[in-house]
């Protein structure tokens, strides 16, 4: 996996949520509601013990630990939010550690790091942190950090703490992957539901529904804008024969190739829908009868042009278009109405041609 997977990965992990998972600032707000009563707590145990640093410095940490939960509730900016916090627990366990704190056994609390750090952070950073900090401790056990800040951990205490704080960061390394993973798989299952109730199975293009979302979509923008949108409703003509001659697979190779042919002679912002058997609708943006037509008669051209090969023949098919424009007040329901009738009149007409509803 590339660097550049992976940030698309974690950046596309956090914008989704899994339904019962909390968000990383209500947990960042969670913690902080937390501790600050805990460094309360030990900062006045602290002046009891005549500590004059600590007490005040635990209690600076409550404050600026309250100060980043009170701006993130007024702004609302979560990245902000984080890395105020993040920076704000790594100093705080740093002094814990360093200056033995209680008597030493507030270098215990350097256990809750790693899980809060893979949690609120992305991979990556929860890497780079955690193989700081560990590096950071084994640092402050060696005899230079003995002769840097003179604390008074033994070296039973000191072996196991670096053993089991490596052992706790790759346990907490490997749930957050397995979570992670699970939450990718999760976003690829929902976007492949997404994708299979939007497109139809043969053809690849949207469906009715999805046709008809778009329509309503356009349609709502024509009562805000009053630019027109049309329709071309077509149909593959004859195309019981297709089967009837070359079989049922042929015909479908024949109604995938159609698909294609509208794909690559429509805009992009042209709508393709497969709208029943063999039957498609392209919805054209702000697009007015004649120019309507004029792409009917391309798309129509295109599809008398294509051959499909099948059977070990040669298959042309024509299409029949209707082509209708929104006019008015009129509904949806109303244009397709007209389109199908321009188009049943293309078939009466003799078929493989375009027809306009004009007649209205
Ligand atoms: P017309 O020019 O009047 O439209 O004639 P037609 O033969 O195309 O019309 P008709 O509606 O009688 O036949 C449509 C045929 O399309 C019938 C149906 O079996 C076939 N069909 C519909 N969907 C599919 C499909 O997904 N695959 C295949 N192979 N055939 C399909
Ligand atoms: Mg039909
Ligand atoms: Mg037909």
């Amino acid at each position: 996996m590339t660097k550049s997977s992976v940030r698309t990965l974690d950046s596309e992990l956090s914008q989704f949520r899994v339904k019962g998972e909390i968000p990383v600032p209500t947990l960042i707000n969670g913690l902080t509601a937390a501790a600050v009563p805990l460094l309360m707590f030990y900062s006045w145990r602290s002046t009891q013990h005549g500590d004059s640093i600590t007490s005040p410095l635990l209690l600076s940490f409550a404050v600026l630990l309250a100060a980043n939960a009170i701006m993130f509730l007024i702004t609302g900016q979560k990245t902000l939010q984080r890395r105020v916090f993040i920076t704000l627990i790594t100093g705080l366990f740093t002094y814990l550690a360093t200056y033995a704190v209680e008597d030493g056994s507030a270098i215990i609390w350097l256990f809750a790091y790693p899980p809060i750090i893979f949690y609120i952070s992305e991979a990556r950073i929860g890497i780079f942190a955690c193989m700081g900090g560990w590096l950071a401790v084994l640092g402050l056990f060696s005899p230079l950090g003995d002769a840097l800040f003179d604390t008074p951990y033994s070296t039973t205490l000191k072996i196991t703490l670096i053993i089991v704080l490596a052992f706790e960061m790759v346990t907490c390394y490997i749930l957050d992957q397995s979570r992670r993973r699970s939450k990718l798989g999760l976003i690829k299952l929902a976007k492949e539901f997404e994708y299979a109730a939007k497109h139809d199975a043969l053809t690849g293009l949207a469906n009715r529904r999805e046709g008809l979302e778009q329509l309503e979509a356009e349609y709502q923008r024509y009562l805000r804008n009053r630019r027109p949108f049309s329709v071309l409703l077509m149909d593959i003509d004859l195309f019981k024969q297709v089967n009837d001659t070359h079989g049922h697979q042929a015909g479908d190779d024949t109604i995938v190739l159609v698909g294609q042919t509208l794909t690559d002679h429509s805009r992009k912002v042209d709508t393709i829908v497969r709208w029943g058997g063999e039957e498609f609708l392209i919805l054209l943006p702000e697009t007015a009868t004649e120019d309507a037509e004029a792409s009917a008669e391309r798309v129509r051209k295109a599809v008398a042009n294509q051959i499909v090969q099948a059977d070990n023949k040669s298959i042309t098919v024509t299409v029949s278009i209707g082509v209708a424009t929104i006019q008015g007040s009129e509904s949806i329901d109303r244009l397709l109405q007209h389109a199908d009738e321009a188009l049943y009149k293309a078939k009466s007409e003799g078929r493989n041609r375009t027809c306009r509803a004009d007649f209205r």
